[in-house]
């Protein structure tokens, strides 16, 4: 994805009868990853008849979410997806209010009073659970929380125990293949990115020479994206392991081959890999396929030990059937690369099985009024939207939330009738009652601040950037205290 200009096409609002024209749209949205503020371009640009003045917060003293916070350091292109983001708030017509929680510095009550209507834009920064014994062993972690200390996330503690020689990585997309790859990668070899110098010092201590990827389906039916996965063969001094018996297709798996593109690809490049020699690496990466991860065995001493997995087969309709065929591989650590998962926020509607808010193409609902007879029905909570991760579930590209703030920006200018009437909607208002409250939020400037200080620290060390990690020095870098 470029800097290309967002062309939306939003209907043109329509004022119910008997409503007082807005002159103003006083917007709060919360989450400044890439979904609150591809929201607040999409609104600023709309074919609209009142004015717009959007107030973008976030718990972070940084924005850009988890393109910052997620995506991998080795992968400069998307990381640059930033500039675009960038771009947006550097138009000067969002103000950007960074270190405010939604839920404790501010709640519905606080943006009700001084705002039209709130978008929430707040991903998802959470493993979802992999329910296997022993998973709550020592040394068993969650994908989301070591790409959080790798991307220098300010809330995740600083040193990370790396002192596994055979690691398991379970999942079969692409946060799978970037903790695997991470893990498996030579430190060095990270000095070109933006890590934090906490993290390049705790990979060069890693003493790691196997890192094992399951999938409990076959090569064909992998989540991965073939620019993903091809890049793992190319990593110095590292071998990539795949396993001749996983590659017995059946006529699903040969049909996926031939007709998908991306199949076709990533089959390509592990048939590449199995003709490769070996043998010649300090570390490698093992690709399991068909192996369901059953059980993480106990060391004896509450740590990871091994892991049990069972060998699966194709059942013919795509799937995968177990065959009853247990194994067990020793590892010393484990890694649940199975999915992000939402988190609720206080006095918004939640769905806990899916992890995201409930709402219809991002006007959010809630249950029923029981006094008005709709007991189990939902309704729409008025001035309230989601969009991003958080509206979707975690899964999709960057890109994605493009498509999705458009459609729920489309409501919420199309819901005029139905804003709320806030009783001070000043902008001073705003910044009045977090300095009353003592917050020390950060702003744009804030980030330009931070933005300079960081990319001086990496030229000092002849790089591009290194990332503050703190909480408290990211802040008070960016409001020069
Ligand atoms: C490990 C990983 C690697 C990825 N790599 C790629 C890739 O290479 N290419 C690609 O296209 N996509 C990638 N993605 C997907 C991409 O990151 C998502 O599609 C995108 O970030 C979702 O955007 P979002 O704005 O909905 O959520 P987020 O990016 O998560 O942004 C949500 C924001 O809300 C803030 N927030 C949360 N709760 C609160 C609160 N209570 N109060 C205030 N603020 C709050 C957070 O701090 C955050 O800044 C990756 C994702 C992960 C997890």
């Amino acid at each position: 994805m470029t800097s290309e200009e967002i062309d939306p096409v939003i209907d043109p609002v329509v004022d119910p009868v008997g409503k007082v024209p807005m002159t103003k749209l006083r917007l709060a949205i919360v989450g400044a990853g890439p979904a609150g503020i591809y929201a607040a371009d999409i609104l600023l640009k709309a074919e609209r008849n009142f004015d717009v003045s959007i107030d973008l917060f976030d718990h972070l003293p940084a924005p850009y979410g988890l393109v910052r916070y997620g995506v991998a350091p080795d992968h400069p292109r998307i990381k640059g997806i930033i500039n675009a983001l960038r771009d947006v708030l550097d138009r000067g017509d969002i103000r950007l209010f960074g270190n405010v929680h939604y839920g404790t510095d501010i709640v519905l009550d606080d943006l009700k009073k001084h705002y039209n209507a709130v978008i929430f834009a707040t991903g998802a920064v959470r493993d979802a659970d992999l329910n296997i014994p022993g998973i709550e062993l020592q040394g068993s972690y969650g994908a989301a929380e070591f790409v959080s200390w790798f991307d220098g996330h300010p809330d995740f503690p600083r040193t990370w125990p790396l002192d596994a020689k055979e690691v398991a990585v379970v999942g079969n997309g692409n946060v799978a293949l970037d903790v695997a790859r991470i893990l498996a990668k030579h430190a060095d070899d990270l000095l070109t990115t933006e890590i934090p110098a906490n993290v390049y010092e705790g990979l060069t201590a890693s003493p790691v020479t196997d890192v094992h990827i399951f999938g409990r389906r076959g090569p064909t039916s992998v989540k991965f994206t073939p620019l993903e996965l091809r890049e793992l063969g190319e990593l110095r001094d590292v071998d990539m392991i795949v396993y001749d018996e996983d590659f017995d297709y059946d006529d699903a798996a040969r049909t996926a081959v031939s007709s998908n593109k991306q199949v076709f690809v990533m089959d390509k490049v592990l048939n590449q890999w199995r003709q490769r020699e070996t043998g010649q690496a300090s570390r490698r990466l093992h690709l399991h396929f068909f192996s369901k991860p059953i059980e993480i065995v106990d060391d004896g001493t509450g740590r990871v030990g091994a892991i049990r997995f069972e060998r699966t087969a194709p059942d013919g309709e795509g799937g995968v059937i177990g065959t009853g065929e247990i194994r067990e591989l020793p590892i010393q650590a484990v890694y649940r690369a199975v999915g992000y998962f939402g988190s609720p926020l206080p006095d918004i509607p939640f769905d806990k099985k899916r992890g995201v808010i409930p709402n219809r193409e991002g006007q959010v609902l809630r249950k029923g009024d029981p006094s008005s007879g709709s007991v189990g029905a939902h309704e729409q909570m008025y001035g309230v939207y989601a969009t991003g991760w958080i509206k979707r579930g975690p899964v999709g590209l960057i890109g994605h939330t493009k498509s999705d703030a458009m459609e729920t920006v489309r409501h919420l200018i199309n819901d005029l009738g139905n804003w709320w009437a806030p009783e001070s909607p000043l902008e001073e208002s705003v910044t009045a009652m977090l300095d009353e409250r003592g917050i020390a939020y950060t702003n744009l400037d804030g980030w330009h601040n931070l933005d300079q200080h960081e990319l001086a620290l990496g030229e000092a060390e002849g790089r591009t950037r290194i990332k503050v990690v703190p909480r408290d020095e990211m802040v008070s870098v960016s409001r020069q205290e």
